[in-house]
């Protein structure tokens, strides 16, 4: 038995071998061809991203000047309809996923947004770039001020406040770029709303730029080299900042960086070699919160009930302006769709999107130090900080696959286009969901394994980040699956 089993695995070995010296030879070969040709086409990517911003100023600006459409107007019946479509329903979720598969590419390759800052910045100030806006907070900041007046201003249903929201970053990211740094995207690394997103979840990603020769001492950054977003390509080891722009790339050369393909999720497995830290944590735990926050005010009677005690109980005490309408430029007032939010909306708007947010942080710190403590006492190595922080990257495809689902409702209502029912649809959104979960419960694991924590003792400690991820999950049931 023994010995014919010993034949069998020294007649297979060679062939499955093969098998994946082919593969891995397939592979390279894929990889240096797109190598070659994104180097190739780089100098020409101007011109890409003249027709992105065209394209863009259009789908914000076009809507302001037509006649609403009617409330039966086809997908693509009415360009207003149709930019409302584009700009929610394909670009916002189809970037997110766009990340798994080819890193911050949207960022690098087409975002016209990026592009416009960097052209400001080659033709203006050159400033150094200020220590408030290298603050880790402020994409932070930028991304809660966004996601909030979205809401207030009611985004997804206005033309108005499309222009104010994307036309005010767009302006913001050319300012910026004009007036700080010198050949680079200061905007894109440290203010962008959506730039932080990409990065926690790029590092999900199944590519990443690595260097040929790698220097240690860990990730740096550098306003001196090639790399838009400061990267010192050397010693890069994390994908956060990378936006995938193939500047650092020459095939031919010894040094600079090379596309590798590695497993989806590999980065976050072994997160301590990828630069874990606390700012990318807190926007996690934050934004997922003020995202959730979002869209449960929207669905929850709950909300409407705190709405109406906090407005008799104001106008009781003789505050009566609350009921007044605010200014159009930080709330919703279309009389004319008969939408007017008052100052009573606005402060429970934003009073409930930031409850929930410090909510649902301050359940997930607790499970996820509860992980971390109980993962010291199973054998787990390195301090209780660090092990908090590593633990905390487990969320991130839960949170993730929440948020596309979540708030990219329009790409699953438009299946129905394919001839999919709602039973279907759900199912979909159900798988997805599911496997969101599942895999962060396996790359809570895998940091487990890394922590040193022996297999048959990583039960435990896996118990609580288990329940911070479906806490993630439950908190956006409603906006998945209906109440
Ligand atoms: S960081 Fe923001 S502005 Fe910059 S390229 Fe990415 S999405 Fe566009
Ligand atoms: S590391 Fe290379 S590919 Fe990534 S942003 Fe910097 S220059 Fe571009």
């Amino acid at each position: 038995m023994f010995v014919g089993n010993q034949r069998e695995g020294l007649r297979a070995a060679p062939i499955q071998w093969i098998g994946v010296t082919r593969r891995r030879t397939r592979s390279l070969g894929v990889i240096a061809g797109l190598e070659t040709f994104f180097v190739r086409i780089r100098g020409q990517l101007i011109w890409l991203h003249g027709v992105m911003f065209v394209g863009f100023l259009a789908l914000i600006l076009v809507p302001l000047v037509l006649p609403d459409p009617p409330e039966d107007a086809a997908l693509f019946g009415h360009f207003t309809t149709a930019a409302n479509y584009i700009l929610w329903g394909l670009w916002f979720p189809l970037v997110f996923v766009s990340v798994i598969v080819a890193g911050r590419s949207w960022c690098g390759l087409l975002c016209p947004m990026g592009a416009a800052s960097e052209w400001a910045n080659r033709h203006g100030l050159k400033r150094a770039i200020p220590r408030w806006l290298r603050w880790p907070g402020t994409p932070v900041v930028s991304f809660l001020i966004i996601t909030v007046l979205g809401q207030t201003l009611g985004v997804r249903d206005h033309p108005e406040a499309v222009a104010e929201v994307f036309g005010g970053t767009l302006v913001a990211a050319i300012l910026i770029g004009y007036v700080y740094g010198r050949y680079k995207r200061a905007w894109c690394r440290h203010m962008c709303p959506i730039g932080l997103l990409l990065g926690v979840f790029s590092r999900l990603g199944a590519v990443q730029f690595a260097p040929k020769l790698h220097q240690p001492g860990g990730d740096a950054y550098s306003e001196k080299g090639i790399c838009p977003t400061m990267i010192d390509i050397n010693r890069k080891r994390e994908s956060r900042h990378c936006i995938a722009c193939f500047r650092c790339v020459h095939p031919q050369a010894r040094g600079g960086l090379s596309l590798r393909l590695r497993h989806a999720g590999a980065e976050v497995e072994a997160i301590r070699d990828h630069h874990p830290n606390a700012a990318e944590v807190w926007f996690l735990f934050l934004g997922t919160g003020i995202a959730v926050g979002g869209f449960l005010w929207l669905v929850l009677p709950f909300y409407q009930e705190l709405r109406l005690a906090l407005g008799e109980w104001l106008i009781g005490r003789g505050w009566d302006w609350i009921g007044n309408a605010g200014p159009w430029w930080l709330m919703s007032v279309h009389p004319e769709r008969r939408e007017v939010f008052n100052w009573l909306d606005f402060t429970t708007i934003v009073g409930f999107m930031f409850a929930v947010m410090a909510l649902l942080a301050l359940a997930l710190v607790s499970v996820t130090l509860a992980a971390a403590w109980l993962a010291g006492k199973a054998g787990a190595d390195r301090s209780l900080g660090a092990r908090f922080l590593e633990l905390a990257y487990q969320y991130a495809p839960v949170a993730m696959v929440s948020l596309l689902i979540g708030l990219g409702g329009e790409l699953f209502d438009s299946l129905r286009l394919v001839g999919l029912q709602a039973d279907a649809i759900g199912s979909v959104k159900g798988g997805l969901f599911l496997a969101g979960l599942l895999w962060s419960l396996y790359l809570g694991e895998r940091i487990l394994a890394r922590q040193g924590v022996a297999a048959s003792r990583r039960g435990l400690p896996l118990l609580p980040g288990t329940l911070g991820s479906v806490l993630v999950g439950l908190a956006w049931w409603p906006a998945i699956f209906g109440i």
